[in-house]
């Protein structure tokens, strides 16, 4: 296989200062797209994990206030539950016809006192009219018959107690949340009603002490949903149902205790809510934080710090279009320099008369394609062509013509040589020398005499030479650098002397060492 090779010297140019600036604007690209990629990811990464751990810790804070107020709940209607439990098991065991009113006014009035949550205790006759309370004045004509927990026990046998919907107290006008139970008699027949109620305001005011935001919510609910006390708290609240949110209708059927994400029945805020269903009392408690309040401290920090974040990739961005561009305009220079050392070096290198490359080029390639041929084993052939008496050329026609002439055969060498890695160059005066790498004297001695007679057909006229015009003689010296030892001197004497002898054999032919000289 041949070398596709031409002979100029961008290999020496491989790294130039052009390329290692080159080098350094990727390198910069690249590091500057590394770091912002690097800060851009973190700080996603960071801003995501902050979103996480704000709705952990509002979860957990949320599961806290469910629990708190669940337990609060359960303790005020226990202490109810326990001594209407008591009072019931009295009453009954006294006999309803025997009861000693200022006694039992006296026992309720102390029990009432002991308990602050609790709004009032009353016992009613199977009539619905007033027994005794705690209070100390019976309003006249006062009966509860209507009250819906009133009918509710008359008709159902049960002896738990039973929490009803709030109602507003007919004795002091304030909302109270009814805890009441059925009185028998010995048969087992309706003999009344005890009643227990607690004070709304009780519950608002626990509430109220918890710290949540404004938009914070904390619910007091039955079981079916109808709302007992809410914070915040207005009236109009009281007695709505809570049967279509998503908490009772999603979650409460499958679990007693849960978190769930969503947007209020009763104010449309969206929230993050913690429920918990009573142990023992048909009640659930949900304690809810907005969406909003949880996300707002994340959102002001993930604002500064996407702020912070672009003011850094800004200053990045500057600061690296200013390497950049200075880089460029680096390469840009080194890239002129390169240009005009390239344009002096083939200056240097080329014949300017004929175009072709000079003796300093052949030396600069010689030893290396005997090196080449030796390590690839190929033959390299060395033409050296002499003009036939040129100096008589010169003397007849003038100088300037014999440029012209010179011009000439550089062109038909030019034409002569196809493949990449042939060189002809302008040995000196009117001498032209071949270097032909991987061919062989065949071949060397086809381009020779092709050469010759394109000379021949070009028919310049040269009254000074026997033959008429212009010609020239050759001598090819062919060598096999990997079979003997020979050098770029050894190989240009051989031709040189090949030369002579086509002189000495009368001229406008060749001579290819080591054979006869052939007139061509
Ligand atoms: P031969 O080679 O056939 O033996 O005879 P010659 O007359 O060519 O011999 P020689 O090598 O002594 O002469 C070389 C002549 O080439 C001398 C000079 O007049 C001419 N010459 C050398 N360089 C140039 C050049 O650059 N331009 C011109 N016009 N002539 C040159
Ligand atoms: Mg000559
Ligand atoms: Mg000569």
């Amino acid at each position: 296989m041949r070398a596709a090779r031409k002979h100029d010297d961008d290999g020496l140019f491989a790294v130039t200062g052009e390329g290692r600036a080159v080098a350094l604007f990727r390198l910069v690209l690249v590091f500057m797209a590394v770091v912002m990629l690097a800060f851009v990811s973190t700080e996603t990464w960071r801003i995501w994990r902050d979103y996480r751990h704000a709705f952990v810790n509002a979860e957990d804070s949320v599961t806290n206030l469910a629990r708190a107020s669940a337990q609060h709940a359960e303790d005020a209607i226990r202490q109810v539950d326990a001594i209407t439990a008591a009072l019931a098991e009295r009453l009954e065991g006294d006999g309803f016809e025997h009861l000693d009113r200022p006694r039992l006014h006296a026992l309720l009035r102390q029990q009432a006192t002991i308990m602050p949550q609790l709004h009032g205790l009353f016992v009613y006759g199977p009539d619905g009219s007033w027994i005794v309370t705690d209070q100390d004045a019976i309003p006249a004509n006062a009966n509860n018959a209507d009250r819906d927990y009133f009918s509710y026990h008359r008709s159902h046998t049960d002896r738990h107690v039973r929490i009803g919907s709030v109602v507003k107290s007919r004795s002091t006008g304030d909302l109270i949340i009814p805890i009441s139970r059925r009185l028998n008699y010995p048969d087992g027949s309706f003999a009344g009603v005890l009643l227990g109620t607690i004070k709304v305001d009780w519950f608002v005011r626990y509430y109220g002490d918890f710290k949540i935001d404004e938009r914070g919510a904390l619910v007091l609910a039955k079981r079916d949903g109808t709302i007992l006390v809410r914070r915040p708290f207005v009236e109009q609240v009281v007695g709505r149902s809570l049967a279509n949110s998503e908490v009772f209708r999603n979650h409460l059927p499958y679990a007693n205790e849960g978190i769930a994400q969503a947007v209020a029945v009763v104010d449309g805020t969206p929230r993050l809510y913690a429920y918990r269903a009573l142990s023992r009392y048909p009640l659930v408690v949900e304690a809810g934080l907005s969406r909003e309040s949880i996300i707002a401290p994340w959102r002001h920090d993930m604002i500064k710090s996407i702020g912070v974040l672009l003011v850094l990739l800004l200053g990045l961005a500057v600061f690296g279009w200013v390497v950049l561009r200075q880089l460029r305009e680096r390469i840009a220079i080194e890239r002129a320099l390169h240009q005009a050392h390239q344009t002096l070096k083939d200056l240097a290198l080329t014949d300017s008369l004929t175009g072709l490359g000079n003796r300093r080029r052949l030396d600069a390639v010689f030893e290396a394609e005997v090196g080449r041929a030796r390590r690839q084993g190929y033959p390299l052939a060395l033409v050296m062509m002499d003009l036939d008496y040129f100096k008589a050329y010169n003397d007849r026609y003038g100088h300037p013509a014999g440029d012209q002439c010179l011009r000439r055969l550089g062109e038909l060498l030019r034409h002569m040589l196809k493949r990449p890695a042939d060189l002809a160059v302008r040995y000196g005066g009117e001498e032209f020398t071949l270097l032909l790498p991987d061919t062989d004297a065949q071949g060397a001695v086809l381009i020779v005499q092709e050469t010759l007679h394109m000379l021949r057909r070009l028919g310049i006229e040269h009254a000074g030479s026997p033959l008429g015009q212009v010609s020239a003689s050759a001598g090819i010296a062919v060598a096999y650098p990997a079979l003997e030892t020979i050098t770029a001197e050894g190989l240009m004497a051989v031709a040189d002397s090949a030369l002579y002898e086509a002189k000495r054999q009368g001229r406008d032919r060749y001579c290819l060492a080591g054979a006869p000289a052939t007139s061509a």
